[in-house]
């Protein structure tokens, strides 16, 4: 089975746990994104799709597949087993596995056909001493101290990779994470110039790739062969100003009670609350089956929900649980649906909304919450 065929339709599918919960995955919404990109970005430039995090939470099989279906170029992956997942249903493009691998595993990962980052003069001996043959990206350290190769490292790894034939050199990158002008204007020089001394040591050209998410939005202009957006894609950012903004692909979450429990007399709940909570006579609370163990917050600020249409707060979360005050609303049910993020009624929680609620990034949220759904579906690795 291949991408292709999964779904024949460019439509919004639903990726649902046993437990109750779901998100829907909006597959139109990241073709326009990957389309605006494109839009952006000198012709010709390639689109490196970030995958990390298991696909930013939604799934490295699932989102790989939009990518593909879409026509990005390649994906970029965090650890070695991702990266093997990803090459699976990679329909042939390249698969780049980000610095971060035990240099024992390199080759193991290269004979597999990922392409491999060689960020430090020990990972490129262990690879060249595991006899693998196959295609590396440098990772280029242009300032930040966190991941790469300086200048010094790099010209010994080029001296080694220089005499043998079974490595080769067709790219090189450098992440910059940072907003921050006077890092970037310190960084591209430095990144260009010893892209160059690659250049002139392996005699062809490279793939050069500098700009993720937010340096694509500052400066689309930079010209260099390749990018590795991951949010932008994935509509987790504000666009620019005079800019169409980028589309979540991730429009709704939603969960199911799963327990009612009304109280004929005023009661202050204790157990497992923050606080007391006080339900009045009448009242009656409500149990949906995500906790802080799935990445929500696990302190007070526990956020709001949409139950038949209403904003209700949760009172009271443990590690698997959410308890929510149903207080006020009228025939409501177990297997009621309750909206973490999207419109229910003339109601409506943004995913931006829906984690600042609860002290999260929208990144926190993206990766840790829609990770957690994804990860009980049943044939969990199938896209859709
Ligand atoms: C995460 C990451 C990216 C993508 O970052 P976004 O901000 O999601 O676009 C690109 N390159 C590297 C090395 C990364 O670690």
């Amino acid at each position: 089975m291949n991408c292709l065929e999964v779904h024949r339709d460019i439509g919004v599918h639903e990726v649902a746990d046993r437990r109750g919960n779901a998100f829907q995955l909006d597959e139109r919404a990241f073709h326009a994104n990957v389309e605006q990109v494109r839009r952006l970005l000198p012709p010709g430039t390639k689109i490196y799709q970030c995958a990390k995090g298991d696909g930013y939470g939604v799934g490295v099989e699932r989102i790989v597949c939009l990518g593909v279906r879409a026509g990005v170029d390649g994906f970029c992956l965090g650890t070695p087993e991702e990266a093997l997942r990803a090459k699976c249903v990679a329909a042939g493009r390249p698969v780049l596995l980000f610095a971060g691998c035990d240099p024992a595993a390199l080759g193991e990962m290269v004979e597999a056909g990922i392409i491999v980052s060689i960020s430090s003069v020990e990972g490129c001996e262990a690879l060249l001493r595991s006899g693998a043959t196959g295609d590396v990206f440098f990772k280029l350290d242009c300032g930040f101290r966190r991941y790469g190769l300086n200048e010094p490292d790099l010209r010994t790894v080029l001296a080694r990779v220089r005499r043998q034939s079974s490595v080769r050199c067709i790219g090189a990158y450098s992440h910059f994470g940072s907003r921050a002008d006077e890092i970037v204007d310190g960084g591209l020089p430095l990144f260009d110039r010893l892209t160059r001394l690659i250049e002139d040591a392996v005699q062809r050209p490279i793939e050069t790739m500098v700009a993720s998410s937010t340096l694509i939005l500052q400066r689309p202009g930079l010209g260099h062969s390749a990018v590795d957006p991951g949010r932008l894609l994935y509509g987790m950012m504000a666009a620019g100003p005079e800019m169409p903004p980028f589309q979540p692909i991730v429009p709704r979450i939603s969960s199911r009670l799963l327990q009612v429990t009304p109280f004929d007399e005023a009661r202050l709940l204790t157990v497992g609350y923050a606080d007391k909570t006080a339900i009045p006579a009448g009242g009656a609370t409500g149990v949906f089956p995500l906790g802080w163990i799935d990445g929500l917050s696990a302190h007070r600020g526990f956020g709001e929900v949409l139950i038949r249409g209403t904003r209700l707060s949760v009172v009271a979360r443990t590690l698997q649980h959410s308890i929510v005050n149903l207080s006020g609303l009228s025939d409501v049910r177990v297997g009621d649906e309750v909206v973490l993020v999207g419109a229910q009624g003339d109601e409506q929680i943004g995913l931006e909304a829906m984690a600042s609620a609860q002290g999260m990034s929208v990144t926190e949220a993206h990766f840790r919450l829609l990770a957690a759904i994804a990860a009980g579906v049943p044939n969990g690795r199938q896209h859709g």
